[in-house]
């Protein structure tokens, strides 16, 4: 095939015989076509020789103006990229051979030269010099990036089972240039021993064909006696057959990388003020623990929830610093304590839990927390203060047979909660009332929550009458939940978890504008005189509102009822628990003409020292102390000085609970005012209790 682009070829001949010859054999080829420049001198023909003007120099190192390798020294000087072919004498055939050691592409000997011969020499002097050149470039490419790089260089005959490190290999791990021999176990000797068999096994895979390349990360031994985190990528080269003979490639030191993935992945899964294990670790080791013992790999074992008690008091008196290094202590004590195989969490705040391994038993697990309680007993030494605590311990076991880690820490959740109620310090053991009961709960909450927004609430009134003259006074009115499958509901079941969930907030403020409502209406139909009051029954949650008093104003206004016709029925436990701000609201509240009324009277703490501190306009006195009526005179004494002591203050009383004639002639007796119980009416609905208020005497 005719190539049309022209070969340029610089002819350097002094003598003019050859010169033509050569021209002669060049023009006879037809395969390609050369463009001949002649030039006798050397300087004539330096003085055209530049990078790219010819593509091959036919050089006689015999010329007017210089002679021998000096002539093929200064062209090769001026233009090392240009192939040469010198044209030589059968004499001069030594001094060719050596012109070709110090680059030249080929010699020819002139005599012996023909066409064909001549064409071939200068074609492959053309491309060996392309190939060399591109060889060259690529060799210093890789050497520049060999030094450039911050990589290791390995080349590992797979045939004589030698390996080449690199300078910068060997400096990775300590070792000088000329240290480390080419035994590949140099390399893999070093590598950790627990590493070893996946890049062992990565290399095979290569080795086989199974991978485009090899990549591998390890820890490898740095002379120093450390780890060092590398990474290594590599390329086999196969023969024919696709037998890898040669696998060559880079190991990079990624130690900075692994440290900081290391301390991000220990970040996750730890609590920074303890360093102990997370709630996210935790419930992966415990996954892991309760698969290990489906596959009967392991034995049963426990998970502890440990809450602290009063926690919250240390922290509010001594500081959070304080409350901090308990904390920092306690998780010490505990580590100390526990055995290796356990494992050791803060769940958050004051909640610890402990995954406690070989405990198959309640028994063993109740002395572990046994144990654990007694670590209590001696107190924390905080920054000069002697700080003593304790803690309450739920325990689930996975005797019990669970299926996931959230399931057993939710359960010993639920059991710790039951020792804390017990009154902490103490321990419980999950069991599945437990669970239904929680469940019940939960189901409840959401329950309420719906029937809050849907307004799944009606009243029941319950008449107050004055049991001197019989008379109908007023009504409590008693909130009920219509329960979409359950039916009517009594407020034990619910104001609890109300009260727990906020969710009393919303329900309480219906309860009163209802109330009001109407009992304006009932004041309108029967024009009493004095007229019929409704109590209300407000929990202690309202008097946390910050506008509470502005917002029974609204209601009382918008109801057009009268404030002196509404009773609000506190617990003593309202003072206790809020404080000044709840006396003032209270005071407010008086000031407005409302009355106020202590329910359940004797039933909560301090009852009388309280009495003396603010002044409540009715005592009811609990239903608990009537029952006990007639047959124990204690009780007949209490409600006796009650009423005495009421009186005394000028206050009312209400005695609840009244269920029989003896108890109402008794209390008469005692010249206690009033009093509800079923004895006159149970609870009723609204149109119930309106034919009360028609049939009841009046006066
Ligand atoms: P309480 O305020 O002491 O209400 C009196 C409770 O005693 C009512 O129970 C009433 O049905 C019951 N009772 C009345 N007479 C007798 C009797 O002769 N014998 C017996 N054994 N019981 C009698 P109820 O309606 O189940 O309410 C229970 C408690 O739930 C109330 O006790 C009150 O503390 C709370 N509660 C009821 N309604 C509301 C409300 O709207 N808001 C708030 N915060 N609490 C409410
Ligand atoms: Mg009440
Ligand atoms: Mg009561």
């Amino acid at each position: 095939m005719f190539d049309p682009t022209p070969i340029r070829v610089l002819l350097v001949e002094d003598s003019p015989g050859e010169a033509d010859l050569v021209r002669e054999m060049l023009s006879q080829t037809g395969a390609s076509h050369f463009e001949i420049e002649h030039r006798v001198r050397l300087s004539g023909a330096l003085a055209r020789l530049r990078p790219g003007a010819f593509d091959v120099v036919l050089l006689d190192l015999n010329l007017p103006d210089s002679r021998g390798l000096q002539t093929f020294d200064r062209v090769n000087a001026q233009c090392p990229s240009v192939p040469v072919i010198v044209l030589t004498n059968q004499t001069d055939e030594e001094m060719a051979n050596e012109a070709v050691r110090r680059g030249a592409q080929d010699y020819l000997l002139k005599q012996d030269t023909e066409a064909s011969l001549l064409v071939r020499a200068i074609r492959y002097a053309i491309e060996r010099k392309a190939a060399d050149k591109a060889m060259r470039e690529s060799e210093q490419r890789y050497a520049l990036a060999i030094r450039g790089a911050n990589d290791g260089i390995w080349d590992w005959n797979l045939i004589a089972s030698t390996i080449f490190f690199s300078p910068r290999w060997k400096e990775m791990i300590g070792a000088g240039a000329d240290q480390l021999t080419s035994n590949p176990e140099e390399w893999f000797g070093r590598v950790h021993p627990a590493d070893r068999p996946a890049l062992e096994a990565a290399i095979q895979a290569h080795l086989d064909g199974r991978t485009p390349h090899l990549e591998a990360e390890y820890r490898l031994r740095h002379t120093d006696g450390s780890d060092r985190w590398m990474l290594v990528r590599g390329l086999a080269v196969r023969d024919s057959n696709g037998t890898a003979v040669r696998m060559a490639g880079s190991q990079t030191d990624i130690t900075a990388r692994k440290n900081a993935e290391a301390r991000l992945l220990h970040d996750a899964f730890h609590d920074a003020l303890t360093g102990l294990a997370n709630r996210a670790l935790f419930l992966d080791r415990l996954q892991l623990a309760l698969e290990a013992t489906k596959r009967r790999d392991n034995g049963q074992f426990a998970v502890l929830f440990l809450d602290l008690d009063r926690f919250k008091n240390i922290n509010d008196s001594l500081g959070h610093a304080v409350g901090d290094a308990l904390l920092q202590l306690i998780s010490q004590r505990l580590a100390d304590f526990l055995r290796p195989g356990d494992t050791l969490a803060r769940l958050g705040g004051d909640e610890f839990a402990i995954l406690v391994n070989g405990v198959d038993e309640p028994s063993a697990a109740v002395h572990v927390a046994g144990r654990i309680h007694a670590l209590f007993a001696k107190p924390f030494l905080v920054r000069g203060n002697e700080v003593f605590t304790s803690a309450s311990i739920g325990i689930a076991l996975t005797t019990t047979g669970y299926g996931s880690a959230e399931e057993i820490l939710r359960d010993a959740d639920i059991s710790m909660y039951r020792a804390k109620s017990g009154g902490g310090n103490g321990t419980q053991i999950f069991d599945r009332k437990m669970h239904d009961a929680a469940v019940a709960l939960l189901k409840l909450e959401m329950d309420l929550r719906r029937s809050i927004e849907n307004g799944d609430f009606i009243m029941y009134y319950q008449p107050i009458v004055s049991l001197t003259r019989g008379r109908l006074v007023g009504f409590e009115g008693l909130v009920r939940w219509r329960h979409p499958e359950r039916g009517l509901v009594a407020p034990q079941q619910f104001i609890g978890v109300a009260e727990e969930t906020g969710l009393i907030v919303p329900l309480g403020w219906w309860v009163l504008e209802e109330s009001c409502r109407q009992l304006e209406t009932w004041q309108r139909r029967f024009p009493f005189n004095p007229p019929l009051s409704i109590s209300v029954n407000v929990s202690g949650k309202l008097f946390r509102q910050p506008d509470m008093v502005d917002r029974v104003v609204g209601i009382l206004e918008h109801t057009h009822l009268d404030p002196s016709s509404l009773r609000l029925e506190i617990t003593e436990n309202i003072l206790m628990d809020h404080g000044e701000a709840a006396l003032k609201k209270l005071t407010e509240l008086r000031a407005l003409g409302i009355e106020l009324q202590i329910d359940d009277f004797g039933t909560g703490y301090s009852s009388l020292s309280y009495l003396q501190r603010f002044h409540y306009d009715t005592l009811k006195i609990d239903r608990s102390f009537v029952a006990e009526m007639a047959n124990s005179g204690d009780a007949d004494a209490i409600i006796e000085t009650i009423i005495g002591l009421a009186s005394l203050l000028g206050m009312n009383v209400i005695a609840e609970g009244v269920e029989t004639l003896q108890q109402f002639r008794l209390l008469r007796g005692m010249r206690c005012p009033q009093g509800q119980g079923f004895l006159f009416s149970h609870p009723v609905p609204p149109a119930r209790a309106e034919e009360l208020i028609r049939n009841m005497p009046e006066r």
